[in-house]
């Protein structure tokens, strides 16, 4: 069994430190799942599964439900953080990115049963009138969305296809943000207000997050979360709200620990590691002796 230094840190040095502390600022835990189904994920390394079995999921909503947790769409942190932060303290938001269909058949039911609500980020170029695939999974098609709507889950954009948008020009952002948009808009007929970033976000570049922002204000988004690790609070960007990683490993003392913040000391190493991967691309750009074309980094 893989040694999990980050529940054995958060469970055993950062909880028992955050429990003698008396004063903590107000934070909603925003849930970030992917697929809810039983999927292989053995060779892949804990942090980076993106599956949550059935079975796992439903205990951690019980285990929501049991603690008196409500819950609210992306599009709501922000302002319940800031007029009621006492119900703030209480809520959690449950987001799922890439509109994987084991939302419908494996994920809904359960929140039904809670009477929880969630919001789904749509890459909308693999959403179809019929089944279409993403990463070689089934994905919602435009009629399941529609009804889930119509069942008080919230969609937003996830872009279109899904690429690295840092590496893309200006005018290939723009039509990923607004085209995504405007294809749930005409296919729901509901405005789309809020916008998750797809893969490892770049939050050192403060060059491009600023030109990201100005450009998802224009499109009309109000809101957003991406990859960064950790809770939402008042000080969090509105466009680049922190999230909390979820899959079928987190058992419910590590479950309970990522929601009262003990999970959040991970921001750090994880924005170290990004700088480190950062780096050896830029190295690598410069350097062809070294890296060749780059393209396998
Ligand atoms: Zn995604």
């Amino acid at each position: 069994m893989a040694l999990r230094l980050d529940r054995l840190i958060t469970l055993h040095l950062v909880s028992p430190l955050q429990r003698l502390s008396l004063r903590a600022k107000p934070a909603i835990p925003i849930l970030m799942y992917h697929s809810v189904a039983d999927h292989d994920e053995s060779r892949t390394r804990p942090y980076y599964r993106t599956a949550t079995s059935p079975a796992v999921f439903a205990a951690q909503m019980e285990q929501l439900h049991s603690h008196g947790y409500r819950t609210c769409t992306v599009a709501q942190v922000r302002t319940l953080l800031e007029s009621d932060p006492a119900i703030a303290a209480r809520t959690v938001a449950i987001t799922f990115d890439d509109g994987y269909r084991d939302f419908y058949l494996n994920a809904f039911p359960v929140l039904h049963k809670y009477g929880f609500t969630a919001t789904m980020f749509l890459p909308t170029a693999f959403i179809g009138d019929t089944m279409l695939q993403f990463k070689g999974r089934d994905c919602l098609t435009w009629s399941e969305v529609r009804e889930l709507q119509q069942s008080g889950v919230l969609f937003g954009s996830h872009t279109m296809t899904h690429p690295q948008l840092r590496d893309l020009d200006s005018a290939s952002v723009e039509r990923e943000i607004t085209n995504s948009k405007s294809s749930i808009e005409q296919k729901t007929g509901s405005a789309v207000s809020t916008f998750a970033y797809p893969y490892a976000f770049p939050q050192r570049d403060a060059e491009f997050k600023k030109r990201l922002r100005v450009s998802l204000s224009r499109a009309g988004y109000l809101s957003g979360v991406c990859t960064t690790l950790g809770r939402a609070t008042s000080h969090s960007d509105q466009f680049f709200m922190e999230r909390l990683p979820v899959n079928s490993l987190d058992d419910p003392a590590l479950f309970h620990a990522k929601l009262s913040g003990a999970y959040d000391w991970m921001a750090k190493p994880q924005s170290a590691v990004k700088a480190g991967k950062a780096w050896v691309r830029a190295v690598v750009r410069r350097d062809p002796v070294i890296g060749g074309t780059g393209e396998q980094v």
